[in-house]
């Protein structure tokens, strides 16, 4: 047995703080903070500064201001009802000040004795003869020499927390600044003196202090400057786990397989067209992670239509030519199925076998035999690719499509379908993970970006039509049949109302058909259709048997029909800025230019910057800084950031300079066995609740 660790005083419950108990600890614990730690590390929301006073003469309208009085009179007033407000007027030696509350409680009238000097805080309205203001924040003055004494509240910067039931800022104040005066001493920090001298970082009490009370007042959104210390921490710590868990992987083998020389020779000559650079550079960086017995764990991101299938293809190709199998992962069915085309289209000519594999493909069985028996060199579906009836008889490769849309645990359900061997990973998405998310949830992910659309591609023109245009919009669905090009309108579900969303789509469906364009070819897609329904669809779109395709958004994800461009979307503002962009991607795939137009009631600042960009990274910043981390990369590995206090599109810079310092350590430390980097040796056991033996291993 190990020995057991000596108490940590940190982690004891909130309600153990002087003055706190069990009843305004149950009021914090509902707030998330259920230690003294957690109180330490609670951030304010804002910081106000309360350092200078104002003299009553000197208020003016509108300010907020901390004021310095005494009271001179008070009482209560009839207000309509039979509510009670009650008044009270202070003086400084410049002037008269009114402190004004709506509803009167008992206490009031007793507090605001006359003579009692009080410090005050709020908005100050210029309402009558005298400066007046409503609901102050108040405290009874301590004095010395005739002047205030600051205070935990007043005379200083203050914190600003997110108040909650029964907790006001006074008492989290309060709370907070016991647990600073009997516990700050506990905080041991865990960063190496030499890495604080070089990043100029403060020393860990000292940044929890300023965190509360700093001597300069940050600006709105930001952190006092030296609990960039606390930021970085965060940071480092989260880098410091991928650092090592990727030194893990290390230990794991792979087949090594052979993409170099001429191998991919017949490959290219079968394609109709000329690769761009992006995706020579691609395959480049695939074909020579592949080689080593190391796995491969890439992600290739490019704008949509940068032509990702085929680069996946050619990794198949690989895998195939030596041996090994591969499986591609999609989200949807209507993707695999696109998929497949394409690997008849570009495998078939290279006589490689391949087969569909999703929950409702005709031949499962036949399918599962023949990538079980290793006759199938390449199984393309959807998660039913890793569901437990599939057998590999030797997968070499996994190919995760549209990546985000997968959970970590479904991808690594694939990967441990080989038992003796892990297969090589490469992911892809049309999202582009903006660097500093990629950083934070990926650092043990190799990035390739195609950043070019293949050549003669023209960009998509979009545009926002208000309602009012309506007929307008019509219009152009009218000219673009008239030159015998397709559309797409798209409906968007959205979770809470589906059932009427979907009637909704249905009804716009009938009126396309039967009032709006009567002559014309409507068809209509959705989720809650089967899948044979759906192939069927589109079968008859990509026919051209279909001119107007009404659908929701299962469109999203890789369709591609090259004569369809014009592609309207009906409630834009229900959908994420990369969604869109992915939505639009769908049009202007060929040779004629796309269109993608917008209606909406109103006039939205983030339809704005879709309009104005055509840059998918671009949007992807945008909005990650509009939506946060969470819902860009959905619920499902948003935990994995969980920081108290760094905000990974605030503090991008911090992040970079975390990720450098961690793998500096690990350089000259990698089993972190050096005394000076045992407290970072904690941190990361702490923070990753797991040892550092399961860890690199895990
Ligand atoms: P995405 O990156 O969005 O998955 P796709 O792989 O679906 O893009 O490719 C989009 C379209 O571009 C497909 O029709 C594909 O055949 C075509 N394509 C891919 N690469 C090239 C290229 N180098 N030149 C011309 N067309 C290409
Ligand atoms: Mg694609």
């Amino acid at each position: 047995m190990k020995p057991e660790r000596p108490e940590n005083p940190l982690s004891n419950s909130i309600k153990f703080v002087k003055g706190v108990g069990p009843k305004l600890g149950a009021l914090f614990l509902k707030k998330g903070i259920s230690t003294i730690e957690d109180a330490l590390f609670f951030a304010p929301r804002e910081y106000q500064d309360r350092s200078r006073l104002t003299k009553i003469k000197e208020l003016s309208h509108g300010q907020t201001a901390t004021v310095y009085g005494k009271v001179v009179s008070s009482r209560s007033i009839k207000m309509r009802g039979y509510r009670q407000g009650f008044e009270a007027i202070l003086k400084d030696e410049t002037g008269l000040i009114t402190l004004f509350w709506f509803h009167a409680y008992p206490a009031l009238k007793e507090e605001f004795a006359i003579g009692t000097p009080f410090l005050l805080f709020g908005h100050v309205e210029a309402l009558g003869p005298m400066p007046r203001i409503s609901h102050p924040e108040y405290e009874k003055a301590e004095e010395k020499d005739g002047k205030p004494v600051p205070s935990m509240n007043f005379g200083r910067i203050v914190p600003v927390y997110s108040e909650s039931e029964g907790l006001t800022q006074k008492v989290i104040r309060r709370v907070v600044g016991t647990a600073l005066k009997s516990s700050l001493v506990h905080l041991n920090d865990p960063l190496p003196e030499a890495t604080r001298i070089r990043l100029g970082l403060s020393a860990l009490r000292e940044s929890v202090l300023d965190l509360h009370y700093p001597n300069l007042c940050p600006q709105v959104g930001h952190l006092p400057a030296k609990a960039s210390r606390l930021v970085f921490e965060e940071f480092f710590s989260l880098e410091m786990g991928l650092n090592l868990k990727k030194k893990g992987k290390a230990l794991f083998r792979s087949p090594a397989l052979l993409g170099s020389g001429a191998t991919l020779d017949p490959f290219y000559k079968t394609l109709p067209f000329s690769l761009t650079q992006g995706q020579h550079h691609a395959i480049r960086e695939i074909c020579s992670d592949m080689e080593k017995r190391e796995p491969m764990t890439r992600l290739l991101q490019g704008d949509v239509g940068s032509g990702k299938t085929i680069v996946a293809l050619a990794a198949a190709a690989v895998a195939a030519k030596n041996g090994f199998q591969a499986a591609i992962m999609a989200p949807t069915e209507i993707l695999a199925e696109q998929h497949i085309k394409n690997a008849q289209k570009f495998l078939t000519p290279l006589g490689i076998t391949f087969a569909l594999l999703s929950s409702s493909a005709a031949d499962k069985k036949a399918a599962l035999g023949r990538i079980a028996s290793g006759e199938c060199q390449a199984a393309i579906g959807t998660h039913a690719l890793f569901q437990q009836d599939v057998v590999f008889s030797k997968l070499g490769l996994v190919v995760v499509d549209e990546q985000h849309r997968f959970g970590v645990a479904q991808r690594n359900e694939l990967l441990r379908k080989n038992t003796a061997l892990v297969p090589h990973l490469l992911m892809m998405t049309a999202t582009p993970i903006p660097r500093s998310l990629a950083l934070t949830l990926y650092g043990d992910l190799d990035i390739t970006t195609i950043r070019e659309k293949p050549a003669g591609r023209k960009p998509i023109e979009t545009k926002v039509f208000y309602e009012k245009n309506r007929q307008k919009l019509y219009e152009e669905i009218a000219a673009t049949m008239g030159r015998r090009e397709q559309v797409y309108v798209i409906y968007p579900l959205i979770e809470a109302s589906e059932k009427l969303d979907l009637k909704s789509a249905t009804e716009m469906y009938e009126q396309f058909r039967l009032e709006l364009f009567p002559g014309s070819k409507v068809g209509l897609l959705h989720g809650r259709m089967s899948s044979e329904e759906k192939e069927s669809i589109l079968n008859e779109f990509r026919a051209h048997r279909i001119e107007i395709l009404i659908s929701t958004t299962v469109i999203e994800v890789g369709i591609d029909v090259a004569n369809a461009t014009l592609m309207v979307i009906e409630h834009p503002e229900r959908l994420g800025l990369s969604q869109l962009h992915q939505l639009r991607g769908r049009v202007g795939r060929g040779e004629k230019a796309g269109r993608c137009y917008l209606i909406t009631k109103m006039k939205n600042p983030r339809l704005q910057i879709f309009t104005a960009s055509d840059d998918g990274f671009q949007i992807a910043e945008e909005d990650l800084k509009i939506r946060g981390p969470g819902e860009f990369m959905g619920t499902r590995q948003s935990g994995l950031a969980g920081f108290r206090l760094a905000d990974i599109t605030r503090d991008a810079e911090w992040l970079e300079r975390a990720k450098e310092e961690a793998e500096r350590i690990l350089e000259s430390d990698p089993e972190l066995r050096l005394p000076e980097n045992a407290g970072i040796r904690e941190l990361v056991e702490s923070r990753w609740k797991a040892k550092l033996e399961n860890l690199r291993s895990g």
